[in-house]
């Protein structure tokens, strides 16, 4: 009994990954953090402490599978054998590894993944998206004061049409539906007219087309 491992392979980019063990949850959560590492890595961001204990988790651990191959059940000596793992060649899109970890980069984002709730959508399944209300996001410097934080959390969510009587960027008339996103010194406009996101300071003095 004790000859015998469960083994499994895993491969994140260009890299290949091996664990294996006696127990095998345990060889297969391993795998699971080793994928998440190599995901936060390869998308510039820190590891989330404890991820799997989020709520969403389970969108998390579905977006692990598409890296993961198969467990065996091998004797400790035999060789690793890779394709014997049937493991998947998927790409990774840190901007879809960010969004599954809750880390929001507004210039990553397409204004037209952006509902009028205020959600951002990076894939296609209704549960892979994050609302923006109550997420940090990092403040372009054109727009903050040097004494204001670099990261502010989005506060309120207001209607476009409310804000604006036509595009800053494209003076387009604004769409139904549209959003902006305020929070302590700026505002976020994502613009669907022309798919710009669209920053500005809460003072009107720093941004005159701002009325
Ligand atoms: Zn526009």
């Amino acid at each position: 009994m004790g000859q015998y491992v469960y083994r499994i392979a895993a491969k994140v980019n260009d890299e290949i990954i091996v664990k294996e063990g006696q127990l095998e949850n345990r060889v297969k959560s391993a795998m699971h953090n080793a994928v998440v590492h190599r995901l936060c890595n390869t998308s510039s961001i820190p590891y989330p402490m404890a991820w799997w204990k989020r709520n969403d988790a389970f969108i998390l651990a579905e977006y692990i599978g598409l890296f993961t191959g198969k467990v065996l059940h091998v004797n400790r000596n035999s060789a690793f054998n890779f394709a014997d793992h049937e493991v998947p060649n998927f790409e990774v899109k840190p901007s879809i590894v960010r969004g599954l970890l809750g880390r929001l980069i507004p210039s990553e984002m397409d204004a037209h993944d952006i509902d009028s709730f205020g959600y951002w959508h990076f894939g296609e399944r209704d549960c892979e998206k994050i609302s923006l209300l109550g997420s940090m996001l990092p403040i372009p410097s054109e727009v903050r004061l040097e004494d204001h934080d670099e990261k502010q959390e989005v506060l309120f969510l207001l209607d476009a049409q409310d804000v604006f009587d036509s595009c800053p960027e494209c003076n387009s008339e604004i769409i139904f539906g549209g959003v902006v996103f305020g929070t302590e010194h700026a505002r976020l406009f994502p613009a669907i007219c022309c798919n710009s996101m669209i920053w500005s300071p809460n003072e009107k003095e720093l941004n005159p087309k701002w009325a």
